[in-house]
Formats: C-alpha cells, sequence, structure tokens
C-alpha cells in the first residue's frame, strides 16, 4: 500500500510570527495518521515550524536544497543542514524554480541524489505548460522530466521519492486539472518509474497532483487509482488546507 500525502508549499508567504500563529491554529485539527501531512514553509520559518510541531502529525519539508555538500555557494543551503535540524521532506524542480531560478533537469537530479543519499524525500514537480499541452506532447514532455530527473537513481531509493505532477496551467491560476487529466498523467508516470525500475517498485512510488487544489475539488482527484495526494499551494495558507487533509482521510 502506497502512502497518501497532502504537501503544503508555501512559497514565499507568512513571515515568521505568520507561520507559528498558523501552525499553532491547525496543528490540533490534524489528528488522523492515515495521509502524511508535511508543511514546507520558508526556510526561515523551518525551525519555528519543527519547534511548533514537535507534538503533532505533522512533518516540515522545504522548497529546495542546494546539492553540494558544503562550500562556496552564497545564499544556498546543504542537505546536512537540513537533515541536522531534522528536515524530512524537500520539493525540488518546482516550476516557479525552473521559471525564475534557472532550476533545470540536470540540478533536479543532482539534488534528488544527494536528498536520497541522508534518507530526505525529494518531493519531484514536473508539469507541462498550456502549450505543450494544446499542441498534444505533454505525455513526452513529462516522461523526458522524470527520466531525467530520476537518472542513476539507486532503484533501493526510489520508493522514497515523491512525485508532483503539476500542470503550469493550473498552478495558482483557480483552473486545476480535470481529474481524468490528472489520473492520466499519474498514471503515464508511473508507468515510466515501471519501465526504469520495474512494477514493484513503481507500485510503492506516491504520485501527487498538484495546481489550485482546494477542498473542493479533492475528492475527485483522490478517488482515483494513481493519484495519491496533493501538492497545495495557495490552499495550504487557509483553513482550507485542514479540509484537503480530511477528505484524503476519508477517501480509502
Ligand atoms: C504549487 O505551487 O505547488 C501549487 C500547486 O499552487 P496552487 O495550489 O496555488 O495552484
Amino acid at each position: 500500500m502506497r502512502d497518501k500525502f497532502v504537501i503544503g508549499n508555501w512559497k514565499m508567504n507568512f513571515t515568521d510570527t505568520e507561520a507559528r500563529n498558523f501552525l499553532s491554529g491547525i496543528k490540533a485539527n490534524i489528528q488522523d495518521r492515515k495521509t502524511k501531512v508535511v508543511v514546507c514553509p520558508s526556510y526561515l520559518s523551518t525551525k519555528t515550524a519543527i519547534e511548533v510541531l514537535e507534538d503533532s502529525n505533522i512533518d516540515v519539508g522545504v522548497q529546495n536544497v542546494y546539492y553540494e555538500a558544503a562550500g562556496a555557494y552564497t545564499g544556498e543551503v546543504s542537505v546536512q543542514m537540513l537533515d541536522d535540524i531534522g528536515v524530512k521532506y524537500c520539493i525540488i524542480g518546482h516550476s516557479e524554480r525552473r521559471k525564475y531560478f534557472a532550476e533545470t533537469d540536470e540540478s533536479v537530479n543532482k539534488k534528488a541524489i544527494a536528498l536520497l543519499e541522508k534518507n530526505i524525500t525529494p518531493v519531484i514537480c514536473v508539469g507541462e505548460d498550456l502549450d505543450t499541452r494544446e499542441q498534444g506532447t505533454h505525455l513526452e514532455f513529462v516522461e523526458n522530466q522524470v527520466r531525467k530527473a530520476l537518472n542513476g537513481i539507486d532503484i533501493r531509493r526510489i520508493d522514497n521519492i515523491i512525485i508532483a505532477y503539476e500542470p503550469i496551467w493550473a498552478i495558482g491560476t483557480g483552473k486545476a486539472a480535470t481529474e481524468n487529466e490528472a489520473e492520466e498523467m499519474c498514471s503515464n508516470i508511473r508507468y515510466i518509474i515501471q519501465k526504469m525500475f520495474g512494477k514493484e517498485v513503481s507500485e510503492n512510488v506516491s504520485i501527487l497532483y498538484g495546481g489550485s487544489v482546494t477542498s473542493t475539488v479533492s475528492e475527485v482527484f483522490i478517488s482515483k487509482e494513481n493519484i495519491d495526494g496533493f501538492l497545495v499551494g495557495g490552499a495550504s495558507l487557509k483553513q482550507d488546507f485542514v479540509e484537503i487533509v480530511k477528505i484524503a482521510n476519508m477517501v480509502e
């Protein structure tokens, strides 16, 4: 049985004080352990989140990392630093990082390998833009992203990755993909992993959907065979995050 996840990507939102207040408010309402719940605040609030959530069922992740171990990389944070304070998850390859901060498939791959060496789960984001979807080449486009991200990863570590399918046209637009579009892509991603690492491994990898997820639309997605939860942006900054977790918990 694969793990189900609801992961909140706060992006560049919430001051440290706001982060503390928000997490103190929601943690008592997220009790059920059926779905794994993760919040990814800004780096500045990572330790605050770990402290506030110490006695809760919510784990803490981050939104980026650098793959080198240490050294002259001004402004960057290493995997070792994350491991030292108890971070368990790290989003990599988010389309905003690819767009604004020159993240590439190659750097995503290096980050995934570095994270897995420290047993931190990479949440690898993939997804096509609107042009690619309209041209009908979205399946090939995402296949290429997945293959490059997973290139050379030790088969024994693959079940410690999470893939998040996030069509760029659905992120922050209020226009989620349909559940069938998302299921088609998530099942295709599972098939790619099967071709690369075998069926047993592919069945253990959690594949999430992200893109304008709210509690209103989440039930139809989570009922799909190959969608194992959500990467949530905007709604993860609101009480609706708790509702999304409740819905994920209800569906077997
Ligand atoms: C995201 O940025 O990962 C995301 C899915 O954003 P939103 O839910 O706001 O579309």
